[in-house]
């Protein structure tokens, strides 16, 4: 069955229990691509019952922790479970060198495995391609992937990725702000998988965390997308579903509640919206 995986589905880089961090999988044909790789996206894969050998494809969005920080941990535990390759990773500038310093942090380990192991010499088993344009960037049998840059504050460039999986059309946004792009971008979508940011949920994050300090606050509501951003996004570009993901803030028991974002997506979009969680699945 194709599916969509929502693997984490909890944005930021604090330590909390609720969701774990931001990662999603698309099942084709048993093939399984990643959509980004926070922290604790190995063990959430095998919660989902997903075979690492079958990993075909990871798209970073952007280089922040919450999104990338087991890039290294996955290549390498899938490694370990015995993926002979290849896998094609796909993401910003410098993903590049963040894996090859994940190399040699775990040089110890990653030499005395394949040593005695009898492994394949794990850089064999994936490629790190820096993506830098908007355009088709990969293809296989079961998917087409394009990609467009999205605002992020500082984070640039940061990437949104739409997958093309037979008569069926997927965005994952990664972190954005509101933006006419990622609307045309989207546009008829069957899913649209959506960052989306509680803005009282966020003076109760700064309150507890940070008070009075209205920069930390602005520098997050700049670079990312409100609920009542995200309802005009999703009627303006007529979205069939849309799936909320990395939810902030993440496990508060007073804004992270499902009647909250739904009420709050109602204001601004009459369609189907899914309150994303972890390992639910989506049937393609
Ligand atoms: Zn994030
Ligand atoms: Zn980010």
């Amino acid at each position: 069955m194709n599916k969509i995986v929502l693997l984490g589905t909890g944005g930021g880089p604090r330590i909390w229990e609720a969701r774990s961090q931001p990662s999603s999988a698309l099942v084709v044909n048993n093939d399984i691509y990643i959509i980004d790789t926070g922290d604790g996206v190995c063990n959430q894969l095998a919660k989902a019952n997903l075979n690492p050998l079958k990993i075909k494809c990871i798209f970073i969005t952007h280089n922040h922790s919450d999104h990338v920080a087991d890039l290294g941990t996955l290549l390498l535990r899938s490694w370990q479970s015995g993926h002979k390759g290849m896998i094609n990773c796909y993401g910003p500038n410098p993903i590049k060198k963040m894996i090859s310093s994940y190399c040699e942090y775990m040089s110890w380990d990653i030499n005395l495995r394949t040593k005695h192991e009898n492994r394949p010499q794990f850089k064999s088993i994936f490629e790190i391609k820096e993506v830098s344009s908007e355009k088709k960037i990969y293809e296989d049998k079961n998917v087409k992937v394009e990609c467009i840059t999205v605002p992020h504050g500082e984070a640039v460039p940061s990437y949104a990725y739409k997958f093309y999986v037979n008569d069926k059309e997927v965005v994952f946004s990664g972190d954005t702000s509101i933006n006419e792009k990622l609307i045309k971008f989207s546009n008829k979508v069957d899913y649209l998988i959506h960052e989306v940011l509680n803005l009282k949920g966020v003076d109760d994050i700064i309150n507890k965390t940070y008070p009075g300090n209205n920069e930390f606050r602005k520098h997050i509501i700049d670079g990312h997308t409100s609920t009542e951003e995200l309802g005009i996004i999703a009627t303006k570009a007529k979205v069939k579903n849309l799936v909320l993901n990395h939810l902030v803030p993440t496990g508060s028991p007073k804004f992270d509640l499902d009647e909250i974002w739904l009420k709050e997506l109602a204001i601004n979009f009459k369609g189907n919206v899914i309150v994303g969680k972890d390992l639910l699945q989506i049937k393609l």
